[in-house]
């Protein structure tokens, strides 16, 4: 079987490694628009990667972006410069991922505005935490990658200011509970919070930007990082494949979209979302890694269905850790969920743990008031205990109740944990 894979992301990266271990795949190409060792991360150590591939039957087609799509007859038109091409497939994996959401505001285009397009941003911007010409930084969304950057030019002894319409941070994965304790640390760590209003215009001078105006302010600016989320890459896809009302591909338990023989992974497609059981795009790189295996195993054949996401993220950041999964407070009341909660704080270790050693834990619980199925969890640290959150993953994935958590087996160790576990003691207060 030969098979195309379109994107050279986490996404396309994972199918890879799951193909040329499948015994049913005999070749493969692999195309990506960018520099796939830029996206990749592989550095200098770009000629062995290559290498390797090659050898286990991966042709890699670099800067080369796949512009047509012809089911019917398996094949496609990718693009090298002014060159084009046609190959054919037995079976494509779709992975062409997200693109940033750019603000058509007056002054986008100057120079020092840049969109947050992908991972590989961070390469990008850890170069500008060093420029000394840069002495205020204005960051457009305060979601978790506009707070993850402000961190580091905070830290350099840059002026950030991060504005939002919304009027707490990280709002889409934490509620106000947690929130405002990582507004709290990023104010005294003196990034100026411009939360709770809209951005109205970049302004410049000699056609680089100097400043952003809001509907409440304006904020001086020699870098602005505009980071208000993506959308998925499939506008060439359009009338191909069938997508939603977003323009997100729609795939079914298998992967596969409306073609059989095409599937589609990671950021540019639906996933069945487990606390409310819908397809909605996830824009995680966990999904896009496992989907990407999942397909590269299992496309010869639709044996296996996959089991679905909960939206699973972590982060350490302005001196707290924190950990999210499934639904809050909030993403319940955007999707009409009905949900209760319980709210508990415990310490890490026994009380009479050496306080060095000790910290607390704050821990949400959401779960369904009627079938008291749980569906969803937040905590929040100064002390890492963000893998806590995968037993909350895993019980959404199972299906599972408060009282199914309420007394479940979880280690105690002195200098580890205390007795009763942050998470038996959530369920135990929803009680
Ligand atoms: C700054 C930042 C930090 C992040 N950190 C995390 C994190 O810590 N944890 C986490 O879970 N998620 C994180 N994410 C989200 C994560 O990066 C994405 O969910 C993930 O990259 C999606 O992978 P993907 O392969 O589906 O798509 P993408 O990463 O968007 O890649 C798609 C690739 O396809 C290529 N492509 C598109 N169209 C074509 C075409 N027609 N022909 C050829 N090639 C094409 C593109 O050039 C691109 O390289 C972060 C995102 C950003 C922006």
């Amino acid at each position: 079987m030969h098979v195309i894979v379109i994107g050279g992301s986490i996404s396309g990266a994972e199918s890879v490694r799951a193909l040329v271990d499948n015994p049913e795949v005999t070749s493969i190409d692999w195309f990506e628009a960018g520099d796939l060792a830029l996206v990749q991360g592989w550095g200098a150590n770009a000629a062995m990667h290559l290498s390797a591939l090659a050898q286990q039957g991966v042709t890699v087609h670099n800067q080369t972006t796949v512009t047509q799509l012809n089911p019917a007859t398996h094949s496609l038109t990718a693009t090298t410069g002014a060159s084009s091409q046609d190959y054919s497939y037995d079976k494509l994996i779709l992975s062409t991922g997200s693109a940033a959401i750019e603000l058509p505001l007056p002054g986008a285009k100057l120079d020092g505005v840049m969109s947050i397009a992908h991972r590989s941003s961070i390469f990008t911007l850890k170069k500008q935490v060093q420029n000394p010409d840069i002495k205020n930084v204005v960051i457009v969304g305060a979601g978790y990658i506009g707070v993850m950057f402000a961190e580091p030019f905070n830290q350099a002894g840059k002026h950030v200011t991060v504005v939002d319409i919304a009027d707490q941070p990280v709002a889409t994965n934490l509620d106000s509970e947690f929130s405002s304790q990582i507004a709290a640390n990023m104010t005294e760590s003196g990034v100026t919070l411009a939360l709770g209003e809209g951005v109205q215009e970049f302004i410049g001078q000699d056609g680089h930007v100097t400043a952003v105006r809001s509907e409440k302010g304006t904020y001086p600016a020699d870098l602005v990082i505009v980071a208000v989320g993506n959308r998925a890459n499939t506008a060439w896809l359009q009338g191909i494949v069938d997508l939603d009302s977003r323009g997100v591909v729609k795939t079914d338990a298998y992967m596969r979209t409306s073609d059989p023989d095409i599937l589609a992974v990671g950021d540019a497609t639906t996933v069945n979302y487990l606390p409310t059981d819908t397809e909605l795009r996830i824009s995680l790189a966990s999904n896009a890694a496992r989907g990407g295996r999942f397909a590269g195993r299992y496309l010869g054949a639709p044996t296996r269905k996959f089991p679905g996401v909960s939206g699973t993220s972590a982060l350490e950041v302005f001196g707290k850790f924190f950990a999210a999964t499934g639904l809050s407070t909030v993403t319940a009341g955007k999707s009409g969920a009905a949900v209760a909660s319980s709210f508990v704080t415990a310490p890490l270790l026994m009380a009479d743990a050496p306080a060095t050693m000790n910290a607390e834990i704050q821990f949400k619980l959401i779960y369904d008031p009627t079938s008291r199925r749980v569906l969803g969890a937040q905590l929040l640290s100064d002390v890492n205990v963000t893998a806590y959150i995968n037993v909350v993953a895993l019980a959404i994935q199972a299906k599972m109740t408060v009282e199914d958590l309420e007394y479940a087996d979880f280690f105690f160790q002195p200098s580890l944990a205390a007795p009763i576990n942050v998470i038996n003691e959530a369920e135990l207060a929803a009680n």
